[in-house]
């Protein structure tokens, strides 16, 4: 189903060779995920640099082209942020996660199903894929509880249940809707919306839903693509790999905060349950995902288990 591309032109002095061999080294890599689901979480940021969204629209075109089934799960903080700021409505963030009301989760689902879901699309597409945008209520793909989340007062140690609006929590995927992608040739680009125990529109943390469809599937990885290098420490340089024990301190001791923490939640939790790996890279470097899966050389951090 995939569309016939012109490669591009190479300058008179190209490296043939040096191009051969790089290809060849990916090989081994190729032979290893050849049929193998990858759950890629495509984070605000990198979205936001057209040129970096079509490089990584092609990478999932090859991805595609050798037999691996990628399935994307995009976000749109910085989107959303900037149309609730043109809208004049404010909204507050709980540990990573944005408080939401109706009228929020409205602009919520209007950017991240209606922009940015068919702008992936369209750039997957048109690098020669085949992709199709949906949201967790197609298909009821993402059945959600609501989320809400405790704090303790520091002065009287009471905890306090906050709520966090129209959040969702993913707590049943439908397999069957993403069985059918794996047996085609369609790539699935999934927008972070949920539908709540009452019908009602859940807006719900693009991290938590790549981690739900990845445990469901049990994808060989997940790959987390952020604004940042990966996990920094407190003295602000990158942590290549962590275990699970460690990353639970990091949080505790706040090294790690705001939006990394449900990254990095999710990402012990896949690799505590049926997620083979989980890493979170650079999605600012070109080609991260490539550099990532084919080469020797990380761009990021990787989280095991202990
Ligand atoms: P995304 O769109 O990729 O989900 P987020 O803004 O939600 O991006 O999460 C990534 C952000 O997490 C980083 O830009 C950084 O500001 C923040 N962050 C907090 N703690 C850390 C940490 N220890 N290492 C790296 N980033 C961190
Ligand atoms: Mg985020």
């Amino acid at each position: 189903m995939s569309k016939k591309q012109k490669p591009p032109p190479n300058p008179p002095d190209h490296d043939w060779l040096g191009q051969a061999k790089v290809l060849s080294e990916a090989m081994p890599f190729m032979q290893r995920y050849g049929g193998e689901t990858f759950v890629i979480k495509f984070g605000g940021n990198a979205m936001g640099d057209g040129r970096l969204a079509d490089l990584f629209a092609r990478d999932i075109v090859l991805l595609r082209q050798i037999g691996i089934n990628p399935i994307i799960v995009h976000g749109g903080g910085p989107q959303i942020g900037d149309m609730l700021e043109r809208l004049k409505i404010k909204s507050e963030f709980i540990d990573g996660l944005r408080v939401t009301d109706q009228e929020t989760v409205n602009v919520v689902e209007m950017v991240l199903s209606g922009s940015i879901n068919k702008q992936i699309v369209s750039d997957i597409n048109a690098a020669g894929g085949f992709a199709i945008g949906l949201s967790g209520k197609d298909g009821n793909l993402i059945k959600c509880d609501k989320a809400a989340r405790a704090t303790r007062d520091s002065d009287s140690n009471i905890e306090k249940i906050l709520d966090l609006g129209l959040v969702g929590e993913p707590k049943e995927i439908n397999p069957h809707i993403l069985a059918l992608f794996d047996e085609s040739d369609i790539t699935p680009v999934i927008a972070p919306i949920g539908t709540g125990p009452d019908g009602e529109t859940l807006n719900i943390n693009a991290d938590t839903v790549a981690g739900a469809i990845a445990n469901a599937v049990g994808a060989k990885r997940l790959l987390m693509l952020t604004d940042v290098s990966g996990v920094m420490d407190d003295a602000d340089q990158l942590i290549t790999d962590i275990t699970i024990t460690e990353a639970k301190g990091l949080i505790e001791d706040g090294t790690i905060s705001g939006g990394m923490i449900p990254k990095i939640k999710t990402c012990m939790q896949a690799v505590n349950g049926n997620v083979e790996a989980a890493v979170v890279i650079d999605g600012r470097v070109e080609h991260a995902l490539l550099v990532e899966l084919f080469t020797e050389g990380g761009v990021g951090t990787l989280i095991k288990t202990d």
